[in-house]
């Protein structure tokens, strides 16, 4: 049975525009077949979020009708679609916000990430989960365990993205990795990296409060990149993951690669940047990208259940469903590290 406190409408917190926020009221979504809807508990605030809601456009992505931002998602399931048992609802899950086609190549041989016809919550024109209620693919929507907390559960997305990172890297036992960046991001491939055995987890950043709060959660060490350039100069390191944007860390973080090493591009920064052509290739350094992630959910709850990553350290902002405008502005305090909506 559907838990029979669901109604007929709820509150969303829809984009109409660049810049402009309205709080509506919508229908609940249906289940469809194999879907289950679920009341949501906490939604993190996305580097993307943020870039939708101030400039109305991601690249090629462009706000063009209201759209509903939100996509990492934590709640609970109160109804289930046709073909899904009845046995989930109650449940407890966290939503890996990807719908892919399930059909082509991309999806048939596990990469489904890729997957050209991809639906992905908060993208145009597909609706995210600053709402009361979202609907999502019955085995995208993890369970996850009762010391979880709703916000831990919710910043399973971002730690996905750290996970897929670090699988790009190949990272392995022993290795030592750079990370240019200290937000959210940079802070869950670094823990990710050490769950993975990285005995060395360098991490730069300008900002000196990031560099202090990384050691905790992830960072073997936090070097300044500019005062600290001969130390990471030095560096051998296995692989490079940049999470931070900036071509300048990018261009210093290739040249800290070992011969042989991986460097992935996981940071939005310029579309374009020269790179050293020659150096990489008589180094023979492997450059790969990531996007979003290939079925992390599992490995990502099994950690933190470990108590082997961090993710309730990681909010230091909180707002409710009606001050969502807030929660996307609140990277304006230099002390925030991850805002999180909590929406029930
Ligand atoms: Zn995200
Ligand atoms: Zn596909």
């Amino acid at each position: 049975m559907p838990d029979p406190s669901v109604p007929a409408t709820m509150r969303a917190s829809v984009l109409l525009e660049q810049g402009v926020i309205e709080m509506q009221e919508r229908p609940v979504p249906v289940a469809g077949p194999g879907e289950v809807l679920v009341r949501v508990a906490s939604v993190g605030v996305c580097g993307s979020d943020v870039h939708y809601y101030r400039h109305g456009r991601i690249g090629d992505a462009v706000v063009d009708a209201p759209l509903v931002l939100g996509h990492e998602v934590s709640g609970t399931v109160v109804d289930v679609g046709p073909g899904v048992p009845e046995t989930r609802v109650g449940e407890r899950v966290a939503i890996d916000p990807q719908v892919p086609c399930r059909r082509c190549r991309h999806c048939l041989s596990g990469r489904f990430n890729l997957c050209r016809e991809m639906r992905f919550y908060a993208t145009p024109p597909v609706n995210g989960a600053f709402a009361d209620y979202v609907t999502a693919p019955a085995d995208f929507a993890h369970p996850v365990p009762g010391t979880m907390t709703d916000e831990a559960a919710a910043l399973l997305e971002p730690l996905s993205v750290g996970l897929w990172s670090i699988h790009k890297a190949a990272i392995g036992p022993g290795d030592q990795v750079l990370v240019a960046g200290a937000g959210p991001i940079g802070a869950m491939v670094a823990q990710a990296a050490r769950a993975a055995g990285a005995a060395d987890v360098v991490v730069t950043d300008l900002v000196a409060s990031r560099r202090e709060r990384i050691t905790s959660l992830g960072a073997t060490r936090a070097l300044h990149p500019v005062e600290d350039a001969d130390a990471v100069a030095a560096l051998e390191a296995d692989s490079f993951v940049e999470c931070s944007g900036a071509t300048p860390a990018l261009l210093q973080g290739l040249r800290a690669v070992r011969p042989g090493g991986t460097v992935v591009l996981v940071g939005m920064g310029a579309d374009e940047a020269t790179l050293p052509t020659a150096y990489l290739a008589a180094m023979e350094i492997s450059l790969t990208g990531v996007f979003r992630y290939v079925d992390t959910w599992p490995r990502g709850i099994a950690l933190a259940q470990a108590g082997m990553v961090e993710l309730d350290a990681l909010v230091t902002h909180r707002y409710p469903l009606e001050e969502v405008e807030a929660a996307l502005d609140a990277d304006s305090d230099p002390q925030c590290m991850k805002a999180v909506v909590q929406v029930s």
